[in-house]
């Protein structure tokens, strides 16, 4: 049997099975239009944000059926998103290191690393729920002209692309911190994409219970890619041992035209002494591959703490 967008309810149900078919490598032949269409009609009238903080599970569905992440729903509140902090620092990471910014840190995410550095936003999401108006405000308060949208994953929240609309109105320079597994149009200056490695499945945290649907949701090359496509973009990937480059090329190979410029590599590590202890030989490693060593300088300037 062969699929077709034709076979779908709109357009975006078509594209949301293309790109389902296209990531999860399910031969066409084993997919059932019926079961297809009544998983789709399912993924509608689900919460599509079950990954919400509130919920603090997983989604069984939806992210796994539309990669691309659309408000199914369209029930949930666009003004508003919970938020963890809002603070003023420098940036620590990547082609913009060292750049006075404004963090605005949204709390949820649909993933759970393992070695997450703020789980305060993943495994135990906290924050007030805010206007974009108070966020926009909170933000000003700070001088500057670098905005950056982080998380968690801010990509789940369903106000996310009119609060980037309205920062860029602002004239900010907008960074958004993303894994990359949902796709929205955000408004930005520079996508900062850390599609998650291996290295971050939570196999022995909480006896295993994310780490299915973790490692199901970690890669999301057609959101990748599409971000690559349409944005300024960096990669960063978080390495803990010398055998994560062969997965970092592994992943470049599935990516249409990623720069390995753009290419960023950061040791995994929460303390300085980690940080000190994995970076000799991931320079090395950079080096041999032509990609770019990236600090993570609120740890070696602050250590792993809030609000820096
Ligand atoms: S994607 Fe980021 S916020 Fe989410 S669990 Fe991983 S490190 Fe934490």
């Amino acid at each position: 049997m062969r699929l077709s967008r034709r076979s779908f309810c709109s357009s975006s149900c078509s594209a949301a099975l293309s790109d389902l078919i296209a990531q999860t490598c399910i031969p066409i032949t084993r997919l059932n239009s019926v079961k297809v269409r009544q998983r789709l009609q399912e993924a509608r009238s689900a919460d599509a944000y079950r990954d919400s903080p509130e919920s603090n599970t997983f989604c069984s569905l939806t992210p796994a059926i539309l990669p691309i992440t659309l408000n199914l729903t369209g029930s949930e509140p666009n003004d508003r998103m919970r938020i963890a902090e809002i603070f003023y620092s420098i940036q620590g990471e990547g082609i913009l290191a060292g750049v006075p910014s404004v963090f605005i840190r949204t709390s949820g995410c649909n993933l759970r690393c393992v070695w997450c550095d703020t789980p305060y936003t993943s495994w135990r999401p906290e924050g007030k729920e805010r206007s974009l108006d108070h966020i926009v405000a909170e933000t000003q308060k700070y001088p500057g002209g670098h905005a950056v949208v982080t998380g968690g994953e801010p990509l789940l929240a369903p106000g996310i692309v009119e609060l980037t609309e309205r920062l860029k109105q602002k004239s900010y320079h907008l960074t958004i911190e993303t894994a990359a597994t949902i796709f929205k149009p955000v408004a930005c200056d520079l996508a900062s994409l850390s599609p998650k490695l291996s290295n971050s499945t939570p196999w022995k945290k909480k006896k295993g219970l994310f780490a299915r649907k973790h490692e199901r949701q970690r890669l999301n090359f057609p959101v990748i890619q599409r971000f690559i496509d349409g944005y300024e973009y960096q990669l960063k990937f978080v390495v803990e041992e010398k055998l994560d480059f062969d997965e970092i090329e592994q992943v470049l190979t599935k990516l249409k035209d990623a720069n390995p410029e753009r290419v960023l590599i950061m040791a995994q590590a929460k303390s300085k002494k980690e940080l000190h202890e994995r970076a000799p030989w991931i320079v090395e490693a950079c080096k041999a591959r032509g990609f770019r060593y990236s600090p993570r300088l609120h740890i070696e300037l602050f250590g792993n703490k809030r609000g820096t």
